[in-house]
Parts: structure tokens; C-alpha cells; sequence
């Protein structure tokens, strides 16, 4: 059991983005609207859930179901469709 856990910390902390899974990309937009900024834990989670706000994680826009462009794309924090901001998709997020 340590060595699961080690390796999974290792997986939680990778060198330069190396074992991380950056598809898609998840976001938390009630996490967005407060801090307007992307939160690495969100590639981690394989439940797909936010824990500071007991909600799923959105894969793409609930409005238009564009996926998201990855974060160093994240301008202006809204779709790049239907430019939705992120933080007004906290509504359409389902609690866990
Ligand atoms: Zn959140
Ligand atoms: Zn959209």
C-alpha cells in the first residue's frame, strides 16, 4: 500500500507536466469564480469532482459543448465558442 501511494504522490507532483493527464480539460467554474485561474488538481482527479465545492467537473461547455482549449489559451476564462464565462458554469455543474 505505501508503494501505491508513493507512486501516486510521484503521479501528483510530475516534473515539468510529465504523468499528468491533460485530456480533456477539466475545469471547475464556482473554483474559477473565486480565483480566476486553473487549478492543477482538476487533471488529477479521476472522479472528475471538485472537493471545495462538491461538484462534478465540466470537460467542455454546458451551452454549447465546445470542449476546452487548453489553459494556456484561457485569455479572457470563457468558452471560445459561445464565450460563456467559466465562472457562470458553476450553475450547470452537478453536485456530487
Ligand atoms: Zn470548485
Ligand atoms: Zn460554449
Amino acid at each position: 500500500m505505501v508503494e501505491v501511494d508513493a507512486d501516486r504522490l510521484a503521479q501528483m507532483l510530475p516534473p515539468a507536466g510529465v504523468g499528468m493527464q491533460h485530456e480533456p480539460i477539466r475545469l471547475c467554474g464556482a473554483c474559477y469564480a473565486e480565483t480566476p485561474c486553473r487549478r492543477i488538481e482538476w487533471q488529477f482527479k479521476e472522479t472528475g469532482g471538485c472537493n471545495r465545492h462538491d461538484l462534478r467537473l465540466l470537460s467542455k461547455c454546458p451551452k454549447c459543448g465546445t470542449r476546452f482549449k487548453i489553459p494556456a489559451l484561457w485569455e479572457y476564462g470563457l468558452c471560445g465558442k459561445c464565450r460563456t464565462p467559466f465562472a457562470e458554469m458553476a450553475e450547470c455543474q452537478k453536485r456530487i
